[in-house]
């Protein structure tokens, strides 16, 4: 106890202690409890505790009355399925996913123990998932407890996806719920997933986002003494390949330095690794031209881009036969097939858009312009399967820190968000007039 943050640490334990038995009793108090209770569950990587994370969803989706299923299509890590049944079954449902790991938190450099949902003086609560996205998770349950004590019944059946390691990829999440015949039978129509906290008075949303392309350029030549000048070794024939690469990167770069684009609109491409020579104990062998070289890429693409036309690219500019240069290409995920097409429209005579931007007005709520989001989610699994999604999280005048040291939302903020839901929830399980239900 010799460290001031332990004292606190200590201290808010009590607080947190006594609150729970004495004064959290009206709703706003419980549905703040409710979020603090499922922040303090350890669900960082790499051992992502997922067995409490399930208790805790099943006990809240049992307590409101809903359906809820536990899926184990990879042994120990469970995917919880909660449903609200619709009057009318025959239509195409709302999906509201959300993921329960979050990122290791370097505890040593935040203000308050991030496993402890501490709520300081202003109520910002503190915790690793406040923002990213257990925060959104309950926020789901907790409209719904709203609606349901309104008397509201849902048309359309509401589902609710709680899935593990989308903060790994989500190949053992969501990529495996995607191709699960229990999640044909949810006919989802409709998915809202995670968005990001923006710090002014608007709320950002998604509806698309970028691919995430591994590029691996191997470069072979003629091998050579260290002294010698010569055509065509490996190290030229790559050195040539990362200058007409920059140059395209560069070309990106000024359009997102101009603001002529968005940084979801532009293609990223980072080199990760170089690899070549030959190593000795000391280090490298210094009077040898290698006569191999490779570089590796990581590539971010729009859904706007041609592909066919990056790839060209690669194949004609970055990593042509001519030069001695061959490559790999790993897309994580697949792309629409024409490359041009989006999967969710967010154009104004698009019904799910316009119920979205209605619902998000009519609690004093403002959305901004949709976007592509610049990074991956499971959304991206979910339009892979052609159902549109919009990454949507009701955060804010809050800085954005997902994955950044003291991550927090403000109870305030919650709360409205709880509101936010309510109203999209309602909007879109109450309607049935749309052509591609
Ligand atoms: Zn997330």
């Amino acid at each position: 106890m010799d460290n001031p943050c332990r004292w606190i640490h200590f201290l808010s334990i009590i607080v947190g202690f006594l609150s729970f038995f004495s004064c959290e009793s009206s709703s706003s108090d419980d549905a703040v409890s409710r979020l603090k209770a499922y922040l303090r569950i350890d669900t960082s990587h790499p051992n992502p505790n997922y067995g409490p994370v399930t208790e805790f969803l099943v006990s809240q989706a049992t307590e409101l009355g809903l359906q809820v299923q536990k899926l184990e299509i990879v042994k120990e890590k469970p995917i919880v399925l909660i449903t609200w049944a619709g009057l009318n079954t025959s239509l195409t449902s709302l999906l509201l996913n959300s993921h329960t790991d979050v990122v290791p938190a370097e505890e040593l450099k935040w203000k308050y123990d991030p496993l402890l949902a501490f709520e300081d003086g202003k109520g910002n609560i503190y915790g690793r998932g406040a923002q990213d996205m257990k925060s959104v998770g309950v926020q789901y349950l907790e409209a719904i407890r709203v609606l349901k004590s309104s008397g509201y019944q849902p048309t359309r059946s509401v589902h609710l996806s709680y899935v593990p390691d989308e903060e790994i990829g989500g190949e053992e999440g969501m990529a495996k719920l995607v191709s699960s015949s229990e999640f044909q039978q949810l006919n989802v129509g409709i998915c809202l997933d995670e968005g990001l906290a923006c710090a002014e008075d608007y709320y950002r949303v998604f509806f698309g986002e970028r691919s995430v392309w591994k590029l691996v350029i191997k470069a072979v030549g003629a091998p050579g003494h260290g002294s010698k000048l010569y055509d065509g070794c490996a190290m030229e024939n790559l050195r040539e390949s990362l200058t007409r690469i920059y140059e395209y990167r560069k070309s990106q770069f000024l359009m997102l330095q101009e603001g002529s684009k968005a940084e979801g609109e532009v293609v990223a491409i980072n080199n990760v690794f170089l690899r070549a020579g030959t190593p000795i104990p000391s280090g490298f062998v210094m009077n040898l031209q290698p006569s191999e070289a490779e570089a590796g890429f990581d590539v971010r693409v729009p859904p706007l881009v041609d592909i066919a036309d990056l790839e060209t690219e690669i194949r004609t500019k970055w990593a042509p036969t001519s030069r001695n240069l061959t490559y790999t290409l790993t897309r994580l995920q697949p792309q629409p097939s024409d490359g041009l097409r989006l999967p969710t429209s967010a154009d104004d005579m698009y019904p799910w858009w316009d119920l979205l931007q209605v619902a998000v007005q009519k609690v004093g709520g403002k959305l901004g312009a949709p976007m592509i989001r610049p990074s991956a989610t499971d959304s991206r699994y979910i339009r892979n399967v052609n159902i549109p999604a919009f990454g949507f999280s009701p955060i804010s005048n809050t800085p954005s820190l997902l994955h950044d040291h003291d991550e927090f939302l403000n109870a305030k903020e919650y709360l409205k968000g709880i509101k936010v839901y309510s109203e999209i929830i309602k909007a879109f399980s109450s309607h049935v007039d749309i052509t591609d239900s």
